[in-house]
């Protein structure tokens, strides 16, 4: 009988990894991806020039691809916000649960797992990899809370870790799993050659805008702002795009730093009123908040300040509110020592 594991999928290496090792097993492998609303995948680095050499693909997908494995990409967006919001270990360095969120996608997956009568979960963790959420004290934490317990195969640093269920059943070897631990990527990326991976994601500290520490910045200001934590998913993306202003604590300023925010900003125009620089070249701004007639001028001159026009005597702007209906307003941008670094969320 054919075994059937689910494997977390984020898209990086180790999972690429991880279910390649159970493939050499003869283990039928489908995986899950979560999306929360704050994965990395594709998306700034779709719209921004800086990253435009890294591929514009869902890695995730690419990863099922290279494996020949379906993928179920489940959004958990709604159900997510609770881990944000009270994690029970509490935040890594930044706003990041990782334990907590680990123990959810674990217990999510399982969940999965029983619903579509499958055997066990794989993931690629690596014992000592992260500082909270992969430690040899919390992986026992993660299987217990999830209600996952030994049905949990971390085939990456499984030598390192108690015999699972599917290793005492014999469904998979025991001698065939690594024993990788730590920081280091070497031995991950001499199994990817020995595999024959040649091109795959480099994580770069984390899979989510969490372990960012101006994105949490962005975050706890909008939680401070709006005097309570919530968000609402065009929040969080927002949160990746633009420099965000807040001139007074009611309202913030969203202003593109580049032509593709810009442009990504434009799809934002009904819900959010705007600045548009038309006398010079400059950036789209949208304002978030609660704000007086009298305030717009401000936020223009604001505006004014990013665009070409910055030492010009006068910067005209076009001021749309969210019916579409639009005016000009001519300002003098403002100098940069008006602009309060207080202001720089
Ligand atoms: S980096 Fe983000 S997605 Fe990854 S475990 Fe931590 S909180 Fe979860």
């Amino acid at each position: 009988m054919q075994r059937k594991a689910v494997a977390l999928i984020s898209g990086g290496l180790d999972s690429l990894l991880a279910v390649r090792v159970l493939q050499e097993q003869g283990i039928h492998v489908e995986g899950i991806n979560f999306f929360t609303g704050f994965c990395v995948e594709g998306h700034t680095h779709a719209i921004r020039k800086k990253d435009q050499k890294k591929p514009k693909r869902n890695n995730a997908l690419w990863c099922a691809e290279q494996l020949g494995i379906k993928l179920h990409i489940i959004d958990i967006v709604e159900e997510y916000k609770d881990v944000v919001f009270n994690p029970k270990y509490g935040y890594g360095a930044n706003l990041n649960p990782c334990l907590d969120c680990k123990i959810f996608m674990v217990k999510k997956a399982r969940e999965w797992m029983e619903a579509h009568d499958f055997d066990f979960i794989i993931t690629g963790e690596v014992v000592g990899q992260r500082p909270k959420s992969q430690r040899k004290d919390t992986m026992p934490v993660v299987q217990k809370d999830s209600g996952i317990e030994d049905r949990l195969l971390r085939p990456l640093c499984a030598k390192n870790l108690p015999q699972t269920l599917p290793e005492r059943e014999g469904w998979v070897d025991r001698e065939k799993l690594y024993d990788f631990s730590g920081r280091s990527r070497k031995p991950q990326m001499a199994l990817a050659r020995k595999f024959g991976f040649e091109d795959y994601a480099q994580p770069a500290g984390g899979c989510c805008f969490l372990t960012d520490a101006q994105y949490s910045v962005k975050l706890q200001d909008l939680w401070k702002a709006r005097g309570n934590k919530q968000y609402e998913m065009d929040d969080i993306m927002l949160l990746k795009v633009g420099r965000h202003i807040r001139p007074e604590p009611g309202y913030k300023l969203i202003i593109s730093r580049e032509e593709g925010e810009g442009k990504f900003l434009q799809g934002y125009r009904k819900q959010y009123p705007s600045l548009k620089t038309t006398s010079h070249a400059g950036p789209l701004c949208l304002i978030d908040g609660d704000f007086a007639e009298e305030q717009i001028e401000q936020a223009a001159r604001i505006v004014a300040r990013y665009s070409q026009g910055k030492n010009a005597d006068t910067v005209e702007l076009e001021y749309r509110d969210t019916d579409g209906n639009t005016r000009n307003i001519q300002v003098a941008p403002l100098p940069p020592h008006e602009l309060n670094k207080e202001w720089i969320v």
